[in-house]
């Protein structure tokens, strides 16, 4: 498993990003700003029928009959005909709230003309009306003429409804117009507020997706970091393995062969003196394979712990008993201190035995004649704790760090280096931990907690 680069990845990622996020905001304003401009001639559309749905054709046919021409524009504006027609006009503008113009206008059939009649924003009477753009296909039963330009160069949308009589005639026709400027205007600032909660949406997704992307990573270089660490773990076990199990196999092998090639002349004490080393040789091998044996099961997936609550103390105490005989031979003290009665705790006795044992041979093993050892069980709120303290020869500070690894051990000491590795295996099946404080020269306590029962 190779590890990643965490850190280029995501910049890749924010850059994609970034990038659908600028094409889908232009992408997305376009395509906003030809819905909205649709729906606002649609709009226009309606408003044209209804207002021109409620002109009456006759009564607009009699205005126009009655005044012809554009010299009587005074009378016809006090006709209350146009008063009326006028003020349907002014009020659907003002009722729609529109930015728009809207006029009434009659086909002039003998001229193909079209004249203006009656406005909202002039006060002209039959004016021809200067730019009709598309205005023919529409004007008998109305529609929409979409984006046009007027006489002035203004840019329009706009829409025709028909003004018909009782007979379904088309006199006339109604036109509202809106200048594109005012639509694009007010349409930008809702296009604008919709791009900016859409911006706001992605940026949300866009730091949640960084931060999974990131996690997700993260969790994977550390995965392929711990692959290739136990790989290294592996090959240094190994190479360790080897060395240490051809030490002892060497020695036996000499014996093996010197004995042979010298079983005529060797008397019976020399002969013992060499069994005796053979089978301290082999005796070596032995605690090797079954530490590593005991290790390798300890550290297996299928290892499960044989729990049950016993009482820590006498666990302790027995065990410790047991090394009173190895210590007064070497004239060390070795003492138990329980504080407490009855701490029990729900943990693998056997396993827990195991710990002890070794904690207290090495504090054995590295104490001399006069030294104390001090083994003792309390409690601390809701965990027991067991200390395992010797006033003996201490571990050198650079090793300390190291000194739960496997193989790990002193320089020059006789042990296979895995005692403390299976303290600590032992120690991570009970989800807890052991530590170690020690100076060179005055000794060292080794600590490990368990959760009451
Ligand atoms: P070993 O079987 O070689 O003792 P351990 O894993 O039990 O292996 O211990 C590793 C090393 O830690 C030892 O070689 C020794 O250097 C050091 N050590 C462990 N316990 C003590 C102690 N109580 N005092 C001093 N050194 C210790």
């Amino acid at each position: 498993m190779k590890t990643v680069n965490v850190n280029r990845i995501l910049m890749y990622t924010m850059i994609a990003l970034i990038a659908i996020a600028a094409y889908m905001t232009i992408n997305s304003y376009y395509t906003q700003l030809a819905i909205y401009e649709e729906k606002e001639i649609f709009k226009l559309d309606c408003i044209a029928r209804a207002v021109a749905y409620k002109i009456s054709g006759e009564e607009y046919t009699e205005l126009i009959d009655k005044y012809p021409s554009q010299t009587l524009k005074d009378e016809a504006f006090r006709d209350s005909t146009y008063q009326k027609i006028y003020q349907q006009l002014t009020g659907a503008v003002k009722m729609t709230m529109l930015p728009s113009e809207m006029y009434t206008l009659t086909k002039d059939n003998s001229t193909h003309k079209y004249i203006t009649t009656i406005a909202t924003d002039n006060y002209e009477w039959l004016q021809e009306l200067p730019s009709p753009v598309g205005l023919d296909p529409v004007y008998n039963s109305g529609g929409m003429i979409g984006r046009f330009k007027g006489s002035d160069g203004t840019q329009y949308i706009g829409a025709v409804g028909p003004i018909q009589n009782s007979a379904m005639q088309t006199v006339g026709a109604l036109q509202v117009n809106e200048t594109f400027n005012s639509f694009l205007e007010r349409s930008r600032q809702q296009i604008l507020t919709n791009i900016f909660i859409s911006l706001i949406f992605i940026t949300v997704v866009g730091i949640l997706m960084y931060i999974s992307v990131k996690s997700i990573l993260t969790r994977q270089n550390k995965l392929a970091l711990e692959k290739i660490e136990l790989e290294n773990m592996r090959r240094e076990l190994l190479a360790n393995v080897s060395h240490d199990i051809r030490t002892p196999l060497f020695s036996i092998h000499g014996y093996v062969e010197t004995m042979l090639m010298k079983k005529d002349s060797l008397d019976k004490e020399q002969m013992t003196k060499y069994l005796e080393t053979t089978l301290q040789g082999t005796q070596k091998l032995k605690t090797m394979v079954d530490e590593l044996f005991e290790l390798s099961k300890l550290e297996s997936k299928e290892r499960k712990l044989n729990l049950e609550v016993f009482d820590l103390g006498e666990v302790v105490q027995d065990t410790s008993s047991g090394f009173q005989n190895e210590a007064s031979q070497k004239g060390i003290q070795l003492q138990t201190q329980v504080s407490d009665r009855g701490i029990k705790v729900n943990a693998d006795i056997a396993l827990i035995d195991r710990v002890i044992n070794n904690l207290l041979s090495n504090a054995i093993k590295h104490c001399k004649a006069g030294d104390q050892i001090m083994v003792s069980v309390g409690k601390s709120g809701t965990e027991a704790i067991v200390s395992v303290k010797d006033t003996g020869s201490g571990i050198p500070i650079e090793d300390l760090p190291q000194i739960f690894n496997r193989f790990h051990k002193g320089k020059a000491e006789p042990g296979t280096g895995l005692g403390l590795a299976i303290v600590k295996s032992i120690m991570d099946l009970h989800a807890t931990s052991c530590h170690v404080e020690s100076k060179t020269g005055e000794g060292s306590t080794f600590s490990f907690k368990l959760p009451l029962a």
